[in-house]
Order: C-alpha cells, then sequence, then structure tokens
C-alpha cells in the first residue's frame, strides 16, 4: 500500500462474519458475508509504545484487539519488509539468469534456487502491501475469520 494512507487517526473497518456456515455460490463455491463498521483509531506519537485497541465489534460480544504502531514505525517496517521483497526478487531473478546463460555447473539448482527467491520476494511484497501497522486478528487471514480488519478502500478478498 502507498505509504500516504497511513494516518495518524487510522479509519479501519472492522468487520464481524455474519454466518456460521459458508453459503452457496454457485457450483463448488462457498461465500461468506460480513457487516463492517468503520472506525477512527489514533495511533501512538512517533517514538511511542504501541497502543492496544480493542476493537469495538457492533455484532459480537467478544471483540479483537489489535496492536496499533505509530506512522513512523508502520512505514519504517514497510520500507524494510519491501526493500528485503525487492533484494530477494532481484536475487533470484539474478539466480534464473545465471543458471540459464551464466557459466555456472548444474544450472537446474540455480534456476530452482532463483524461482524460491522469486516466489519469497512476491510473498514478502504481498505481505507489506496488507500492512498498515495493526497487527491482530483478521489482518492476513486466509479464509474466513470471524473478524477482518482492512482499511476503507479494501475489498474482502
Ligand atoms: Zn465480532
Amino acid at each position: 500500500m502507498p505509504s500516504s494512507e497511513i494516518a495518524p487517526v487510522q479509519t479501519v473497518r472492522l468487520m464481524h462474519r455474519k454466518n456460521f456456515f459458508g453459503r452457496s455460490a454457485g457450483w463448488n463455491r462457498v461465500a461468506w458475508d460480513y457487516v463492517g463498521y468503520m472506525h477512527q483509531v489514533r495511533r501512538p506519537q512517533d517514538g511511542d509504545s504501541v497502543y492496544h485497541w480493542v476493537g469495538d465489534c457492533a455484532v459480537c460480544s467478544n471483540p479483537p484487539t489489535y496492536r496499533v504502531y505509530s506512522v513512523a514505525a508502520t512505514k519504517r517496517v514497510l520500507k524494510i519488509w519491501n526493500t528485503a521483497g525487492g533484494v530477494t526478487l532481484l536475487l533470484g531473478l539474478g539466480a534464473i539468469a545465471l543458471g540459464i546463460w551464466g557459466p555456472v555447473d548444474r544450472g537446474g539448482f540455480w534456476i530452482g534456487g532463483g524461482v524460491g527467491a522469486v516466489f519469497l520476494g512476491l510473498m514478502v511484497i504481498g505481505l507489506a502491501e496488507d500492512y498498515f501497522g495493526f497487527i491482530g486478528p483478521g489482518i492476513w487471514s486466509s479464509g474466513h475469520p470471524v473478524h477482518r480488519l482492512l482499511l476503507p478502500d479494501k475489498t474482502e478478498d
């Protein structure tokens, strides 16, 4: 995500899953419905310790708790992840090129390692895409957890 969307007072959408069982949505597809509410959460000042925000869920009486990081801390983590992901991706592409055209023995080893590094780099960049300085339930969850926490313009999937 662009770091400009990270604000001192962050607008987030806390979602609660409405159905216990997935409903049928066509052949071999199951859908889950969420109801979401906007919240304004004030981040800690830069340099202050992490803030614990209890998400005020309007649906259930089991609100999730999130660790909230300052704007500077969030941008720092994003920069580290994007740099690490980008470097890993480039190293992977370099290893693939070396395995194909380079003067190395066992080219398949280099190509295989390079493909793995490319996937790892893309995965780290993908994780950074969903990070906005909140840690807790439903941030990176695959599947359909009870609670999801998203930026307002982000879709559920
Ligand atoms: Zn809830």
